[in-house]
């Protein structure tokens, strides 16, 4: 789960990581009200999305940039009115853009130099890492790949957790000395608390600034929780925006379904991760193109497999679907009537190959063979791959 700007900042400011005071706004004119209640001149604009890069992003309709400096109510009142209810388009959102209705107006600062700090889950080390660079602001990736000698890491031990050297070694490589270095590890302790007791699985800050007046801040924030845990983080399961999400993925959790839509015409309805990826991988071998990731997980139950048809035919470039089930612990008969049910509830007009093996497996086929459908059969993951392809290409 990802959280807004804004809600980072408030985590922050709650767990006592630097940052300027702000407040977010729905309207020009709370963006106005907002800017005269924070006061004084220096006051930043940013179009609050689940997305970075909207400093250098441009709005559909030709306003540029997510992030303004301004001076006055007035100017923030104008550029949050060019910013909501517009789509802004960044490197990280890809060219359809997302849809701005909030912004936060904040406390601008005047930067010295930018620095680059996050916390995530390194999976090659099974640990967690701190990350900095002293080429803030920029993005990450790029110097990870130009430039790997700026890239700094520590790991920190899965029991001992951060030990106050690691920080002040961060601090001291990044260049940081005297007050500097000590507002810096104070930062970045406090920031290892949050990311550890908030069970996140990324916080990132980019830029982490140092002012003109040699204070350390937290200018942008980002975070990642690991939705596993989100049973237990009720009050950041609170800021979760599901506006922000692809309706077909909101729509899959509520039926304990994974989701993920892709670009291609054959869509994929399959029980256990695993099998999903071999199902995508040899739907692209037959010369398919897989239209999503869809994992039913251990069950395959009539509501999951009804609610999974209806997501997948929400999409209008699947032209067939592929059923991929295997009855390990599941009788194979059961699954053949709820997929049955299913197609016949939400009239299913497309190619349909059904492929099950396991438990009770003949019974199973027999079901689908009896059923009256148009439902294509398949031995194996071969035959079922070659049958669905063939159906597609042939509609
Ligand atoms: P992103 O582009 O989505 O990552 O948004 P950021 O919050 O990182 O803002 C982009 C850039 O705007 C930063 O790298 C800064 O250079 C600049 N910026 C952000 N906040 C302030 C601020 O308070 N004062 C000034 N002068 N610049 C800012
Ligand atoms: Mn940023």
């Amino acid at each position: 789960m990802n959280t807004h700007e804004y809600q980072a900042k408030e985590l922050f400011a709650q767990s006592g990581v630097a940052t300027p005071a702000g407040k977010v706004a729905s309207t020009a004119a709370e963006a106005g009200a907002a800017a005269r209640e924070i006061g004084g001149e220096g006051l930043v604009v940013k179009a609050q999305i689940h997305a970075g890069g909207r400093g250098k992003g441009t709005f559909t309709n030709g306003f540029k940039g997510g992030v303004h400096v301004i001076n006055t109510a007035a100017e923030a009142e104008d550029i949050a009115g060019k910013m909501l209810g517009q789509t802004l388009v960044t490197h990280q959102t890809g060219p359809e853009g997302k849809l701005v209705s909030k912004v936060l107006i904040a406390k601008s600062v005047d930067i010295k130099k930018e620095y680059y700090f996050a916390i995530l889950f390194d999976r090659a080390s099974s640990r967690h890492a701190l990350i900095a660079s002293t080429e803030g602001g920029m993005n990450i990736e790029e110097v990870a790949e130009k430039t790997p000698e700026k890239i700094i890491r520590e790991f920190v031990h899965p029991t001992l957790g951060l030990q106050a050297y690691q920080a002040r070694k961060l601090a001291y490589t990044l260049g940081l000395t005297g007050k500097l270095a000590n507002q810096a590890v104070k930062l970045f302790t406090s920031l290892w608390t949050l990311y550890i007791q908030r069970d996140c699985s990324l916080v990132e800050v980019n830029p982490l600034a140092i002012t003109s007046d040699d204070q350390v801040v937290a200018l942008d924030a980002k975070f990642n929780f690991d939705d596993n845990a989100l049973y237990r983080q009720k009050d950041v399961a609170a800021l979760r925006d599901i506006t922000e999400e692809d309706p077909r993925e909101v729509a899959a959790s509520e039926y304990g379904l994974s989701y993920i839509g892709l670009d291609g015409d054959i869509a994929c309805l399959v029980n256990g991760a695993g099998l999903a990826m071999s199902t995508m991988d040899i739907i692209k071998f037959h010369g398919g193109e897989p239209a999503n990731f869809l994992d039913v997980g251990g069950g395959a139950t009539k509501e999951q497999v009804t609610a999974a048809f209806k997501i997948i035919l929400g999409d209008p470039n699947v032209k067939g679907i592929l059923v991929n089930i295997f009855g390990g612990i599941m009788d194979c008969d059961i699954i053949a009537h709820g997929i049955i049910a299913a197609a016949q509830e939400v009239s299913l007009t497309i190619p349909l190959v059904v492929r099950l093996e396991g438990n009770n497996v003949e019974a199973g086929k027999a079901t689908l063979a009896n059923s009256g459908l148009a439902i294509t059969s398949a031995d194996d993951l071969t035959d079922a791959a070659a049958k669905i392809v063939a159906a597609v290409k042939a509609a």
